[in-house]
């Protein structure tokens, strides 16, 4: 894909649709960003078709079916998608819908935009799958749009982008580059989100987070994640719990589970928090980082039922997948007390 990358580069979006053929466009995002949404389409010079303000978390069926149904009625050759994750999830349930070109404009740091992945969620259950087609074809990434994302927002979407960053690196399918840029992208988030929680509005500061942000959504997309994206899956599907919160409170509880069978995992991690490589040294690290950032620390401060552990237990040994840690019903349980408490 095509990606634009600076402060102030969003003034080169109508140009970037043009590149791409694209005439006349439907803007999608938040309720909450609609002034953003409006403004972004008036930069189009006449190439925005309307205005799609609907998208909400995890990207209901309904919403996304609301959005195809508005594309096709004003004849829109492609989708913009400005904000998170749900409004680039929408753009890409309007792709996988109608073959919609979808151009990105991220405005955290969840990195959706880098990936060939969808989610669908219906009568509870959320589904998600792969598909070339819903790839954006351009991202412009302008770190000016993120000033306004609040810092409790910013630190644990950033933390979500580390997560990535993480299991990419402990993945069955990583290689040396997926490494490398895993480990530059945390090392570049974990460096930047003190700097954010200080001053918010720092430009500097917002740019090597979002660029962090870039390589781990770039890592999220090449590689094969693990338990840890199995189990927030699990837990926001079945409890709606906050996306970016949940993967904040699970990360260190995780990589002290896997951290003993994935020792390069964990010497990049070393270098990239600046600590001995040495698992219970990472995790520990990464927890107290979290804490200073000011990020929940315990599934039970974000909603969580504590009788829904067991439910999460059966979901997550009902589908196998890739880990370098054996999981079994004991040891999984025992992490899930552990996100619970925050201990
Ligand atoms: P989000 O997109 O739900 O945004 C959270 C809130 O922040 C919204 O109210 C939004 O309007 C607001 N917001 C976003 N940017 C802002 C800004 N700059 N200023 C002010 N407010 C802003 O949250 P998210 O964590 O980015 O995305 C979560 C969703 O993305 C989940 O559904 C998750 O499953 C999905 N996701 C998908 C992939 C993928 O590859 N398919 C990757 C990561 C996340």
């Amino acid at each position: 894909m095509r990606v634009v990358f600076g402060p102030g580069r969003l003034a080169e979006l109508g140009a970037e649709v043009e590149r791409l053929g694209l005439r006349w466009v439907l803007v999608l995002g938040t309720p909450e960003q609609e002034a953003t949404l409006r403004a972004t389409a008036d930069g189009l010079d006449g190439r925005a078709a309307g205005v799609f303000p609907e998208a909400r978390q995890h990207v209901p069926a309904a919403v996304a079916a609301a959005a195809a149904d508005r594309a096709r009625e004003l004849g829109a050759d492609g989708c913009v998608a400005v904000g998170g994750g749900s409004s680039v999830g929408l753009g890409k349930a309007v792709a996988l819908r109608h073959g919609l070109p979808v151009v990105a404009v991220p405005t955290t740091y969840a990195g959706s935009e880098m990936t060939p992945i969808w989610g669908l969620t219906e009568d509870g259950e959320k589904r998600t799958g792969r598909d070339r087609a819903v790839l954006p074809r351009t991202v412009v990434y302008d770190p000016e749009l993120t000033r306004s994302l609040p810092v409790g927002l910013s630190v644990t979407s950033g933390l979500n982008a580390v997560a990535h960053a993480v299991e990419a690196l402990w993945a069955p399918d990583g290689t040396p580059i997926t490494a490398l840029m895993a480990e530059e992208g945390a090392r570049s988030l974990l460096a930047a989100l003190p700097a954010i929680v200080e001053q918010p509005d720092d430009i500097d500061a917002r740019s090597g987070a979002l660029q962090g942000a870039w390589l781990c959504g770039a890592v999220l997309g090449a590689t094969t994640m693990s338990l840890h994206h199995k189990l927030c899956h699990v837990l926001g599907g079945s409890f709606d719990l906050p996306h970016a919160e949940t993967h904040a409170v699970v990360l260190p509880h995780v990589v002290a589970h896997n951290g003993p069978s994935a020792p390069a995992a964990v010497a990049a991690l070393g270098r990239a928090l600046g600590v001995a490589a040495d698992p219970e040294t990472v995790a520990k690290a990464l927890a107290d980082r979290a804490r200073e950032l000011g990020a929940p620390t315990s599934l039970a401060a974000i909603g969580m039922p504590r009788d829904g552990l067991a439910l999460v237990v059966e979901r997550v040994l009902a589908q196998p997948y890739a880990n370098p840690a054996p999981v079994t019903r004991a040891s999984l349980t025992a992490l899930l007390e552990g996100c619970f408490a925050g201990e």
